[in-house]
């Protein structure tokens, strides 16, 4: 019975996880086959009844109720607007979203996540939500700003590939988890993108790798899980003056799961088997998941069972609003797999959620963006012109030369006004070696002057030198500023590029805008209001079955008669179906628990094929010592060995040293080894500890080496033969087998056959030992 879905109210309000199911039409092979429709859907009151072809027309059909039921003539919008378009809202405003489509293989799950993509009438889930994503960053307000990526990821044989990876077929991804984000994929590419065409490329390329990767490995795309995921932030002004923000983060998942169907059905064996064990195991791990989130007694819920329950962790359970769409095929022929179905979803329903927005989260993309565009901004106000080159001194000093005739005049006028005779010869001497010391002082002088005036020029010269290298330097540093500040405008113009606003994307005027919020939000209402009118319908349905067992007050006992024989229709009606249910459940049951003695048998059978090739191969000490060493590492989901020098000395019993050198030999040597060396074999290392042995078997010889005895031995026997063809006649050829019998020589021919088999079996026996 569908419920009220809402458990309190507000941000923080738990909600279920709503389930709706949609039939696709009898394909056209079907109806060729004459297959029956046995799907009868009610999509006021949200119900399925099915009929169990294997009973009676008279009995009665299952019942289920469920959020919304879709039948087969629901256009793709309609599905879209009703179940997946609150879900991308809520995206829009900061909330986890998932949408995830669950079923048997060919019941429309594929059809109804991605539908036509080029094809505006039957496209799905994923394109309708591209649409809706960037028309509401088109239509929002102007003090919004969008960063949006994209990411595409498939999950086969509970190993994850990124499907937007170069190399995606080869790159296996780890689970991570974290306190701030949960359980993420490590490494996985995602895109961001500024648009529809460039959201639906990145979707063309995932699909393109997955279907390169189903090829290249002989696989079926319908047993992988796919995983489209679109990260919408959005920072929102919250003070005008101080520019202050907050950011929101939505995350939405868009879940196209592996066929639901049973893998024993298909007959697969051998590798197949082995795929469909993990695909039923993480299928199974799913519903084991959901199981215990509903049942609510053990605390424990099994979400490290499997890459796909780790991965929807959030999505049930969690913080996350989660939509599951359950599809199932209307004939006959898929009774058992539809009943699967519809039970798995009708558990589904029962989950409860707590959605909360993620506010300000660590990882958000748009803050590291804004606060780098707001770095590089002030990088470039900061980058002023740096400052010009400096001049150099270029002014050189001129140099005067002293007159020895000025000289000696002075010294004249000098001793003239001293009163001296400067006719005698004493005052001519006198004046001579006067003038000539002067002479020679102003020559030391100027010598003296004109060396500083050289040093004065070199160091002139090496500071123009200088000045010419710095300027150069500067102006190289000017060129070098200007490409950075244009890279950093580029960069900072590519970043705003990718942040989206309402205004920027069409250029919408503000009313046209407003308008078209308006038109949204009346859709909106429009589909809130069908799921009231839903829930009244199924409200005044669970009135009318309570009516049933009230006690009623009669008039007459005629009146109480007929009323309660309806009631008695009513109730044995029920009665019968819930017996079949019952036995239904009962068989599905069996069968499920088979298919898990089946992959338990498998798994057994591969545990012994591994244990024979251990015990064969394996001494059973160097076993117990790796099971010593191995250790379970839960994030890894493999067994990890311990590095040998990490195991404790102090642990003998695990013996895990290397083996010392044996007293007098030069490395470690084994007994074997040891004794063979003793007799004379001077290759023995290690042979005895090899498993593999790489001598190749050679072919029997049928070549001997050159032996002159034998040849002479040979030759007589010829003599012998020609001798008796003579004595026998010409013509007369004796058959080859008398010719050796009857020869004399034959015991000379044994001999030699002898000694040939004698070589042989030596040399064998040499080959023989070597192995062993
Ligand atoms: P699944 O992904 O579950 O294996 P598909 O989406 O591939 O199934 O659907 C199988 C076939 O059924 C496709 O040819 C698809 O076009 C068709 N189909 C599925 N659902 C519908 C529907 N609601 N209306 C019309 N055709 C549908
Ligand atoms: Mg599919």
């Amino acid at each position: 019975m569908a419920g009220k879905k809402k458990v309190g109210v507000g941000s923080n309000a738990a909600e279920c996880v709503k389930v709706v199911v949609r039939c696709r039409p009898l394909s056209q092979g079907e109806v060729g086959d004459g297959k029956k429709g046995i799907v009868n859907i009610d999509t006021k009151l949200g119900q399925i009844a099915i009929k169990n072809p294997k009973l009676e027309e008279k009995e009665p059909a299952k019942n289920f109720t469920f959020d919304i039921v879709y039948n087969w003539n629901t256009e793709q919008i309609t599905l879209y607007q009703e179940t997946a378009s609150p879900i991308v809202d809520s995206c829009l405003e900061g909330y986890n979203g998932t949408i995830f489509c669950y079923g048997q293989t060919g019941t429309g799950k594929t059809f109804t996540m991605e539908g036509n993509l080029g094809d505006d009438k039957t496209k799905g889930i994923i394109p309708n939500a591209f649409d809706h994503v960037f028309r509401a960053i088109e239509t929002s307000q102007d003090d919004k700003k969008f960063l949006v990526r994209a990411s595409f990821l498939e999950i086969y044989n509970e190993e994850v590939r990124d499907l937007l990876s170069k190399n995606s077929a080869n790159t296996k991804l780890e689970l991570k988890e974290n306190v701030d984000t949960g359980v993420y994929v490590k490494n996985l590419t995602s895109f961001v993108v500024k648009g529809v065409s460039e959201i639906h490329n990145v979707l063309a390329v995932g699909k393109k790798n997955r279907t390169v990767g189903t090829t290249l490995m002989n696989r079926d795309s319908s047993r992988s899980h796919s995983i489209f995921t679109i990260v919408i932030e959005c920072s929102e002004t919250v003070n005008a003056d101080s520019g202050d923000s907050k950011i929101r983060v939505g995350k939405l998942n868009l879940v196209d799961l592996a066929g639901s169907e049973r893998q024993s059905k298909t007959g697969a064996t051998g590798e197949r088997l082995k795929e469909a064990t993990k695909i039923n195991l993480s299928l199974s791990a799913l519903g084991n998941v959901i199981s215990a989130l509903v049942d609510g007694r053990s605390g424990h819920i099994p979400y490290r069972d499997s890459k796909l329950t780790r991965l929807l962790q959030d999505s049930l359970g969690g913080n996350t609003k989660t939509v599951m769409v359950a599809n199932i095929g209307p004939a006959d022929y898929n009774y058992d797999e539809t009943m699967s179905t519809l039970r798995y979803a009708n558990r589904a329903k029962n989950i409860k959620n707590k959605p909360r927005i993620n506010e300000d989260p660590k990882d958000a993309m748009l803050r590291e963006f804004q606060t780098e565009i707001a770095r590089l901004k002030a990088q470039l106000q900061n980058a002023g012109n740096p400052e010009a080159p400096r001049a150099g001194p270029t002014e050189a000093a001129e140099v005067s030369q002293a007159d020895k005739e000025q000289i000696k005049r002075e010294v004249e006028q000098e001793m003239r006004s001293k009163g001296a005779d400067l006719l005698s010869p004493e005052s001519k001497r006198r004046l001579e070696e006067e003038s000539e010391e002067r002479c020679k002082e102003v020559a030391r002088n100027l010598m003296k002057e004109q060396e500083a005036l050289k040093e004065e020029s070199k160091r002139i010269a090496m500071e123009t030198e200088r000045a010419q290298q710095e300027t150069a330097s500067q102006q190289q540093q000017l060129e070098e500023a200007r490409k950075r500040k244009l890279a950093i405008e580029n960069r900072v113009k590519l970043m705003e590029a990718k942040l989206l606003q309402g205004e920027r994307r069409g250029g919408l005027l503000e009313d046209t805008k407003a308008k078209e919020r308006e038109v949204l939000s009346f859709q909106r209402k429009l589909a809130e209001r069908k799921m009231e009118e839903q829930e009244h319908a199924q409200k005044i349905a669970e009135l009318e079955e309570q009516a049933l067992y009230a006690e009623d007050n009669y008039a007459t006992v005629q009146d109480e008669a007929s009323s309660k024989t309806k009631k008695l229709k009513k109730l044995l009606h029920r009665y019968k179906a819930t017996k079949n249910e019952i036995e239904e459940v009962a068989c599905d049951f069996q069968s499920e628990k088979e298919d898990l003695l089946e992959s338990v048998r498998f798994l057994n059978r591969q545990l012994q094929l591994k244990n024979k090739i251990i015990s064969s191969f394996i001494p059973i000490e160097e076993t117990k010592k790796v099971m010593k060493r191995a250790q379970w590492d839960e994030e890894k989901d493999a067994w990890l060995l311990e590095r040998l020098s990490n195991v404790s000395e102090s642990d003998n019993s695990a013996n895990m040293k290397r083996p010392q050198s044996a007293s007098g030999a030069k490395r470690p040597v084994s007994e074997y080894a040891k004794v063979a060396a003793a007799l004379g074999d001077q290759n023995p290392r290690f042979k005895g500890e090899n498993i593999l042995v790489m001598e190749l078997d050679l072919p029997d010889r049928t070549t001997y080496d050159y032996d002159e005895d034998s040849v002479g031995d040979a030759q007589a026997a010829l003599d012998t033969i020609l001798h008796s063809e003579q004595r026998q006649g010409a013509g007369n050829i004796l058959p080859l087998d008398n010719i050796s019998v009857n020869s004399p020589s034959f015991t000379d021919d044994m001999s030699l056959k002898l000694k040939k088999d004698e070589k042989k079996k030596r040399m064998k026996m040499r080959r023989m030992s070597s192995i062993m």
